[in-house]
């Protein structure tokens, strides 16, 4: 099928509300509404909203809105095509496009094909099921994580996936296989293979640990178009239900990620490089994670050095803490009965950003000392004096100072205030909102057209093309060509997400009546009597400086007074209806 039809078959197939939810936390907002937090700005109530009807979303915070594609493409950072692809493949539907490589599908089948080959590995590898018995996995674990086996041929997954029509090269592009000197072997042999999910679940990677002392312990496959470390989390689409409760847990090891699940911390996730990332964060901070427990280190010091390297951005969306780890380790507490209690007890006891902060502020100060006390509330006041309208750290912040320094919230006030006014006021966010009445009268239009189901839709253009007469050049007289031209919706759509007005239709969109609501033929034909009204009134406006410049004109004059006549007709109309 062509884009257009995919463009189609997709929404018909795949609920947008679903799609949505995988990085939103919805609640319900009214008949066929959901409402969450936004996941393009950052906002404290919720003013997202996705409209499964009419297959829209839109947030009244920050504007941003459109159609299913749209929403991937804005939060995936894909181009139309490339977001019109990933939801293609997740419908099951083929887009056939000339000269168009269909390259991720292909990897994620080949990625498929290999976690079936390392599966069969474990199964018949004794030596590796008696080593993951020995690290303390129980079955399900192991099951749940889909960890496998790399047998130690150079060549078993070569030859499996050459079996079943894959080419070598393929399996290197989804890195699985490597390549030296035009010979193809086997990345990962005789090492336990960790699946490595994207956010939806699928296999994008596989890391490989070694059995026994060779090195390097742990062995990514290479980034792909498909896999970048930094953005995902192992054990992530695991951990998503958990996270939702609003507290994440990030360790280093994939051993020790799978080792806390099961031992109950199901809201665990592990990082494959260093360190979170922004793309990492915002996995979390879609579930609506507020707390995460950054579990890096064994000691003090290294504690310590995790809350210093965070990254400024990231220290703004969470409260951080630091967990000082009761073993080297965490998968090791799977073979100590105390196991869960004592990491418990470290995560009861982990040092929050917000103390460590005021810690090095304080550091070799007296506190008794009121110059001194103004030396750490000087240190600690850009953290405090937040631009986010909720910052849980700024809260923590102002909250420990006051506590710690002994002024009350008021004096705190005071000075934080006293420091703003030295500082240029923060300007004003650019209103992109046209307040020309015109055009807000012709999205009106547009958008309780668009309302209609398809097979009505036809007729409504007609109707409205009947009864008004843009001007050349409006939006509405665009859109009607358009519509009539090409009578597809989404495609009237996709144009229209494009344009400035874009986001104030979106939100008309939504306010729109249902077409099956009695009032709604009432409220077109005021709609079109208010536009066509406003259309006079610009006529008018201009005759009215013509006369200015040719007083003496009899036919100005008649036209005004025409126009006058047909703008009280209109008034009549919209006051007239109810
Ligand atoms: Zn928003």
């Amino acid at each position: 099928m062509d884009l257009g039809e995919a463009v189609e078959a997709i929404k018909s197939r795949l609920s947008l509300k679903e799609v949505v939810s995988r990085y939103v936390v919805l609640k319900p907002a009214g008949r066929g509404r959901w409402k969450g937090l936004c996941p393009f700005h950052q906002e404290k109530t919720p003013s997202f909203y996705v409209d499964e009807e009419k297959g829209l979303f839109h947030c009244f915070g920050c504007k941003a809105g459109g159609d299913l594609i749209a929403f991937v493409e804005r939060l995936e950072g894909l181009d139309f095509l490339g977001a019109v692809e990933r939801l293609a493949e997740e419908a099951g539907l083929e887009i056939t496009q000339k000269g168009k490589p269909q390259g991720k599908r292909e990897l994620l089948d080949v990625l498929k094909l290999a976690q079936a080959y390392f599966l069969e590995g474990l199964r018949a590898s004794k030596e590796a099921q008696a080593y993951l018995a020995s690290r303390g996995l129980s079955q399900e674990s192991i099951a749940r994580f889909g960890l496998g086996y790399a047998p130690p041929a150079a060549d078993g997954l070569l030859t499996f996936l050459a079996q079943r029509g894959i080419p070598p090269e393929e399996g290197a592009r989804a890195g699985v296989l490597s390549e030296r000197e035009g010979r193809f072997h086997d990345r990962l042999r005789h090492r336990i293979t960790f699946p490595i999910k994207d956010r939806l679940g699928r296999i994008v990677a596989f890391t490989g640990r070694a059995l026994g002392d060779e090195t390097p312990k742990y062995l990514n496959t290479p980034e792909t178009p498909l896999f970048r470390k930094r953005e995902v989390l192992f054990a992530y689409p695991e951990a998503k239900e958990a996270l939702r409760r609003g507290r994440a847990i990030v360790v280093e090891g994939l051993f020790d990620a799978i080792a806390l699940h099961q031992m109950g911390f199901s809201e665990t996730v592990a990082v494959l490089g260093s360190g979170l990332s922004e793309e990492q964060a915002a996995l979390l901070k879609a579930q609506e994670v507020r707390e995460v427990y950054l579990a890096f280190d064994a000691d003090e010091a290294g504690q310590k050095a995790t809350l210093q390297s965070l990254n400024l951005e990231l220290a703004k969306k969470f409260l951080f803490y630091a967990v000082r780890l009761p073993a080297k380790d965490p998968g090791e507490l799977l073979l100590l009965p105390d196991g869960p209690a004592l990491f418990q007890k470290a995560l009861e006891e982990a040092l929050p950003e917000v103390d460590f902060r005021f810690q090095e502020a304080a550091k070799g100060l007296d506190l008794n000392r009121p110059e001194h006390r103004r030396k750490v509330l000087l240190a600690l006041a850009p953290r405090m004096l937040s631009p986010e309208p909720f910052d849980p750290v700024a809260e923590r912040l102002k909250a420990l100072v006051v506590e710690r320094l002994g002024l009350s919230a008021r004096e705190l006030a005071d000075f934080l205030r006293s420091l703003k006014r030295g500082s240029p006021p923060p300007s004003p966010p650019p209103k992109t909102e046209p307040k020309n009445r015109v055009l807000l009268l012709e999205l009106d239009v547009i958008a309780l057209l668009l309302s209609l189901p398809p097979e009505r839709f036809g007729e409504g253009v007609r109707r409205v093309a009947d009864q008004v007469w843009p001007p050349e050049g409006s939006l509405l007289a665009e859109f009607l060509e358009l519509a009539q031209k090409e009578p597809r919706r989404d495609y009237l759509r996709q144009v229209l997400s494009r344009k400035e007005a874009g986001g104030i239709l979106l939100e008309k969109l939504l306010l729109v009546r249902s077409p099956e609501d009695p009032r709604f033929g009432e409220r077109l034909e005021k709609t079109l009597a208010r536009l066509r009204e406003a259309y006079f009134l610009e006529r008018r406006q201009k005759l009215k400086e013509a006369l200015r410049q040719n007083p003496a004109d009899l036919e100005l004059l008649k036209e005004i007074h025409e126009l006058d006549q047909a703008i009280e007709a209109e008034r009549r109309i919209y006051r007239g209806l109810g």
